[in-house]
C-alpha cells in the first residue's frame, strides 16, 4: 500500500478499518543468496538498498527480538554529518543526503528534521578545534557556520554564558544537521525492504554459524532451525562481537551501556540540537515535547541494555549547569542500549578473513545517523566484494596497519570515547 494524503484521507472515512501490516511474517526459507543478522537499523537498510539499488532480491534479514528493540528504538535520534577526519567526513556526508531523501524514497514519515545542530566551545582552545573542524567539512562542501557568544544568545537565551568553568565562547553550527524519528526509520527501512521481498524474520536468534571444511561460510544455526545461504552478513551492532566469536573471529570492539533520556513535556523551547563541548552531553526537543537527552557511556563492558545511577547524576549535574532551568523538569523514562565501541571510535564495513563472511560494527554511539549510508555501502560491498568509494576507510585491517580513523573527541581507548 502507496501512502498518501489520499490514501489517509480515505481511511479516515472508512473508519481506519483498512490498514494492513507494514510487512509480512514469513517463516523461513532453506536457502538464502544473503543472510543479514540482525534487524537493526544498519540490518534493514543493507537489505533495502542490496533488493533496490543492487539487484538480489532473495534476501532474509534475522532477528532475535523485534523490529526496533535494539539500539535503532533507543537512541536520543541525532543525525549529523560534522565529523573532522578524511575517513568520516565523506562517509557521514552521503548519510545526510540519504536522509534528506529518505522519506519520499521510503513513501514513509520517518520526521527528518533538518532544525540544526550546535556544538558548543567553552575555551579559546575548543573554539580553535572548532574552526579547523568547519573548514574540513567545508572543504568537503559540507555546510558548517562558527557564530560567536553575542549570535548564541539570541538564538539560544537560556543557556548558562557564564559558567565559571565552562563559559560559552562559541558554537559550531551544522543547520542541514538535526533528527529523526528513529523507530520509524527501523520500520520505513523495514517496510521498504518487504517491498522488494525481503524475508524479514523476527524472534530468530543466530546461535551458531556454519563452515564448509575450507572454513568457508555456508548458513547459520538459529532457534528457527537451519538456514543456508551463499553470503552471510553480520550487523548486530552491540551484539557483534558475539556474533562474530561464532565463526571464531575476534574484533577490536568492546560493548558498553549508552543511556538515554526523556523528560515530561513542556511548550517549545529548544528548536534546535546542543552538544555541550565542556562534558559530553546533548540534548533536544521531540516534537511530543519532552525534551530527550543523554551523555557519557558507563565505562564498563556490559551486554545488559540497563545502566547505573552513577551515569544519571552526571548526565544530570552536566545538563543543569548547561541549562539551569532544566532542575525544575521531571524526568519522565530512561532507558539504556548496548553499543559496538571500536578502538578508535569509527566503524567497520569490510569483508572478513573469513570465505561469505561480511561485517558491519563498530558504530559506538554514532550509527544512528551513518544508517543509510551504511546500509548503502555494506549493500554495495556485499553485492560487489569491493567497497565503496565513501567507507574505503572503514576497513577491519586498518588497526593491524597502524591507519586508525581516530575522530577527534573521542580517542583510542573505550573509557575515553
Ligand atoms: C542511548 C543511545 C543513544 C544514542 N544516540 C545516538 C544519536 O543521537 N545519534 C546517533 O547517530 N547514534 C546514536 N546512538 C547509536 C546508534 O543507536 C547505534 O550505533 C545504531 O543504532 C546501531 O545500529 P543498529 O540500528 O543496526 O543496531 P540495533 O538496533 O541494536 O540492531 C542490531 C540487532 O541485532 C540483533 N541481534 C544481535 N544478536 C543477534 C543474533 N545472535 N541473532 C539475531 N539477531 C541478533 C539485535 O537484537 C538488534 O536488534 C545511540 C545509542 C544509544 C544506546
Amino acid at each position: 500500500m502507496r501512502y498518501s494524503a489520499l490514501s489517509i484521507l480515505g481511511q479516515a472515512l472508512s473508519g481506519n478499518r483498512g490498514w494492513k501490516p507494514v510487512w509480512r511474517e514469513p517463516q523461513p526459507k532453506p536457502h538464502y543468496d544473503v543472510i543479514i543478522v540482525g534487524g537493526g537499523g544498519h540490518g534493514l537498510s543493507t537489505a533495502y538498498y542490496l533488493a533496490k539499488e543492487f539487484g538480489i532480491k532473495n534476501i532474509a534479514v534475522l532477528e532475535k527480538g523485534y523490529i526496533g528493540s535494539g539500539n535503532v528504538g533507543r537512541n536520543t535520534t541525532i543525525v549529523r554529518s560534522n565529523y573532522l577526519l578524511e575517513g568520516n567526513i565523506p562517509f557521514y556526508e552521503f548519510s545526510l543526503k540519504l536522509w534528506e531523501g529518505l522519506e519520499a524514497d521510503l513513501n514513509y514519515n520517518a520526521m527528518v528534521s533538518q532544525r540544526g545542530v550546535m556544538m558548543l566551545a567553552h575555551s579559546d582552545g575548543q573554539r580553535d578545534a572548532f574552526a579547523r573542524r568547519g573548514n574540513a567539512m567545508r572543504m568537503h562542501g559540507v555546510d558548517a557556520e562558527l557564530l560567536d557568544r553575542e549570535d548564541l544568545q539570541k538564538m539560544m537565551p537560556y543557556l548558562n554564558y557564564d559558567h565559571a568553568r565552562f563559559p560559552i565562547k562559541a558554537g559550531l553550527l551544522q543547520k542541514r544537521g538535526g533528527t529523526a524519528r528513529h523507530d520509524a526509520v527501523a520500520w520505513g527501512y523495514a517496510r521498504g525492504a518487504d517491498s522488494h521481498g525481503v524475508d524479514i524474520i523476527q524472534h530468530c536468534e543466530v546461535t551458531a554459524i556454519r563452515r564448509d571444511e575450507k572454513g568457508g561460510v555456508t548458513g547459520v544455526e538459529t532457534s528457527k532451525g537451519f538456514i543456508g545461504c551463499n553470503k552471510l552478513a553480520l550487523a548486530t551492532a552491540g551484539h557483534s562481537s558475539e556474533t562474530a566469536r561464532m565463526a571464531d573471529l575476534r574484533l577490536p570492539i568492546e560493548t558498553h551501556v549508552l543511556q538515554a533520556f526523556v523528560s515530561e513535556g513542556i511548550k517549545p523551547v529548544i528548536d534546535n540540537v546542543i552538544v555541550y563541548g565542556g562534558g559530553h552531553f546533548y540534548i533536544s526537543q521531540s516534537d511530543k515535547g519532552g525534551l530527550v537527552f543523554g551523555a557519557d557511556i558507563d565505562y564498563y563492558s556490559s551486554y545488559a541494555q540497563r545502566g547505573n545511577l552513577a551515569i544519571v547524576e552526571s548526565t544530570m549535574e552536566e545538563g543543569v549547569s548547561l541549562i539551569p532551568g532544566l532542575s525544575r523538569l521531571r524526568v519522565l523514562r530512561s532507558w539504556g542500549g548496548v553499543m559496538d565501541m571500536s578502538m578508535d571510535g569509527s566503524p567497520i564495513i569490510d569483508r572478513t578473513p573469513i570465505e561469505n563472511l561480511y561485517l558491519n560494527a563498530g558504530w559506538c554511539y554514532g550509527g544512528f545517523k551513518a544508517t543509510p549510508a551504511s546500509g548503502f555501502c555494506f549493500a554495495h560491498l556485499i553485492a560487489k566484494n569491493e567497497p565503496h568509494h565513501v567507507a574505503r576507510a572503514l576497513r577491519l585491517d586498518r588497526f593491524e596497519r597502524g591507519y586508525a580513523v581516530d575522530e577527534a573527541g573521542k580517542g583510542p581507548q573505550p573509557n575515553i570515547h
